[in-house]
C-alpha cells in the first residue's frame, strides 16, 4: 500500500512536470490574462486638440496595441462626457477610469497640485521629469492624490512656454501695472504682486476676450498651440520666455479601485504607455514650435520680443515670495516644497555646467 502511494506520488510529480507548460491555464493569473477591460478617459482638452489633446489619444492607442486589445480606453474630449474642469471628479467618482489634464487645475481640491504641474521660475521639462521619476516627486504626488482615490502619472510636457500675447509693449515693470492678463495659477499671483490684474479664462475664450479688450494680454502655450488658436490675429507682440510655466507637467489620473482590478502586466502597460507619451509630447512640441514660430513671424508679421531683464528680475523675485507663501500653507505643502526646492537647487547647479554652459558655448 505504501509502495503504491509512493509510486502514485512519483507519477503525479512527473505528470505535473510534463504538463507544467499548461498548468497555468487553470490558475487565477491566467484567468486575469484572459479578462478584457474597457475603460473611459476624460480630458480637459477639446477632442483631438493638437499637441495637448493628442497625448491621451496616443496613450489609448498604445495601450490597446501593447495589451493586444485586453485593455481598450475610449477617450472623451472636454464636454463630451463631463465638462473640462470636472475631469478630476469624474475619475475620482469612477464615471471614467482615467483623466488627462494639468494638476494645477485642481488647486481648489489639492492645494499642493501646482508643484506637480508648474511653478513660476521653477524647473524645466527635463528637470521636472527627473524630480518626478528619480527625485521622489511622483511618490509625493501619489500621497497628495491618495485621499481622492486617484493614482497620478506624468502625462506630457510642453517645454518652456511663451510669456504670451500682448497688445502693448512691456518695457518696464510699470508697464505691468493694471495689465489685465489671462494667466492662471501661481503665475497670476506673481503678476498681481507687481500690480497686474490676473484673470483665469478657459482656452476657448482667449481669442475673443483679447480681441474685445476684456484682457490686454494672455499666455497660452507656445507657437504650435497658439497658432492653432489664432491668437496672432488678436495681439501683435509675442513675448518670451515663459517664466510662468517653464516646464509644465501634464497628468494622467487613474481611479485607484479600477487600477487595482488590473493584472500586473496591464498596470505595467498603462505605466509605460504613459511614460512614452510623456516624452513624446515634449518631442512633438519641440519639433513643431520651430515651424509654427516661423509661420507666425514670416506669414503673419508677429513681433517676437524678449521681456527686459528688469521685468524678468522683478517677476522672479515676486515668484520666490509667492512660492514660499504658498509652500508654508500646510505641513504637507512644506514637505513637498522641501523636496522640490532641494532637487531644483541641485539640478540647477548641474545644468549650469552642462545644458546652460553648452547652449552658451555653441552661441559664442
Ligand atoms: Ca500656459
Amino acid at each position: 500500500m505504501k509502495r503504491m502511494r509512493v509510486l502514485l506520488s512519483i507519477i503525479c510529480t512527473f505528470t505535473l512536470l510534463a504538463c507544467g507548460a499548461e498548468q497555468p491555464a487553470s490558475d487565477g493569473h491566467a484567468a486575469a490574462e484572459q479578462q478584457r477591460f474597457k475603460w473611459k478617459l476624460v480630458t480637459t482638452w477639446p477632442k483631438n486638440f493638437p499637441g495637448l489633446g493628442m497625448a491621451p489619444e496616443r496613450f489609448a492607442e498604445r495601450v490597446a496595441l501593447m495589451s493586444d486589445g485586453r485593455l481598450t480606453i475610449k477617450v472623451f474630449g472636454a464636454g463630451e462626457l463631463v465638462p473640462a474642469m470636472q475631469a478630476f471628479d469624474a475619475a475620482q467618482q469612477g464615471t471614467a477610469e482615467m483623466s488627462h489634464g494639468g494638476a494645477y487645475y485642481w488647486r481648489g481640491k489639492v492645494a499642493t497640485s501646482p508643484f506637480f504641474a508648474a511653478i513660476p521660475f521653477g524647473m524645466t521639462a527635463q528637470e521636472m521629469s527627473a524630480w518626478l521619476h528619480y527625485g521622489g516627486g511622483l511618490e509625493l504626488w501619489r500621497e497628495a492624490y491618495e485621499p481622492f482615490g486617484l493614482v497620478p502619472l506624468a502625462g506630457g510636457n510642453t517645454g518652456v512656454q511663451m510669456a504670451g500675447w500682448f497688445n502693448k509693449e512691456i518695457n518696464t515693470v510699470a508697464d505691468l501695472k493694471g495689465l489685465k492678463m489671462r494667466i492662471p495659477g501661481l503665475g497670476g499671483e506673481v503678476l498681481n504682486k507687481l500690480g497686474g490684474a490676473a484673470m483665469n479664462l478657459p482656452g476657448g475664450d482667449l481669442f475673443t476676450s483679447l480681441q474685445n479688450g476684456v484682457i490686454d494680454a494672455t499666455e497660452w502655450v507656445g507657437p504650435y498651440n497658439d497658432l492653432a488658436f489664432g491668437l496672432h490675429k488678436a495681439a501683435k507682440y509675442y513675448y518670451y520666455p515663459g517664466w510662468q510655466e517653464p516646464g509644465p507637467n501634464l497628468e494622467f489620473t487613474v481611479n485607484k479601485a479600477a487600477w487595482e482590478t488590473l493584472p500586473k502586466d496591464l498596470q505595467a502597460i498603462v505605466e509605460f504607455a504613459a511614460r512614452s507619451v510623456h516624452q513624446d509630447t515634449l518631442d512633438e512640441f519641440t519639433a513643431k514650435n520651430n515651424t509654427a514660430l516661423k509661420t507666425l513671424v514670416e506669414e503673419h508679421g508677429v513681433q517676437v520680443r524678449r521681456l527686459p531683464d528688469e521685468v524678468l528680475i522683478a517677476l522672479r523675485d515676486a515668484a520666490a515670495e509667492v512660492t514660499e507663501e504658498f509652500a508654508n500653507a500646510s505641513p504637507f505643502a512644506k514637505k513637498v516644497y522641501a523636496s522640490w526646492k532641494a532637487f531644483k537647487d541641485d539640478v540647477n547647479a548641474w545644468h549650469k555646467i552642462s545644458e546652460q554652459a553648452y547652449i552658451e558655448a555653441r552661441e559664442l
